[in-house]
């Protein structure tokens, strides 16, 4: 077994649509980032290379690159899990956690959990999400960003 551990951030941009976990989210603000700024899917993307010993999100793509120009995270997650296959490891559970102050996430997490088992190719009760606020403190108490934690176990 395994072991990783992902953290993304993003700041927030008004005027655009927000994603997370593929989904998308009613809200007045999405996140500035060079990609669609799912900072869910970034997180759970880093976890599952760290637990592969592989490099970061950032390495294999890179916010330089025209290809990843407003670039679907779904396929970043996707090439993710075509890396550790080829690495010959298998996603065992993954637990993500988001955080952010407002949008009130509560009515979307099942959807979400199912958006990112379905991209994983595994059971939806491998894949579990959260979300919690920082009680106003911080950046994402202050709504000036949202983050992301994520952490998986990959098999051998
Ligand atoms: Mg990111």
């Amino acid at each position: 077994m395994r072991i990783g551990h992902g953290y993304d951030a993003h700041r927030i941009e008004f005027g655009k649509p927000l994603v997370i976990g593929a989904v998308p989210i009613k809200s007045d603000f999405g996140l500035k980032a060079h990609s669609d700024g799912d900072v869910l899917i970034h997180a759970l993307a880093d976890a599952i290379l760290g637990a592969a010993g592989l490099r970061d999100i950032g390495y294999y793509f890179p916010d330089s690159s025209d290809e990843t120009f407003n670039m679907d995270s779904k396929l970043i997650l996707k090439r993710v899990l075509e890396l550790i296959i080829k690495s010959g490891l298998k996603l065992e559970y993954a637990d993500c956690t988001l955080i952010a102050q407002m949008p009130k996430m509560a009515p979307y997490i099942e959807e979400i959990r199912k958006s990112l088992a379905d991209i994983l190719n595994v059971d939806y009760d491998r894949i579990n999400v959260k979300a919690t606020t920082e009680e106003k403190m911080g950046f994402t108490g202050r709504i000036e960003g949202l983050s992301a934690h994520a952490v998986c176990i990959l098999s051998e």
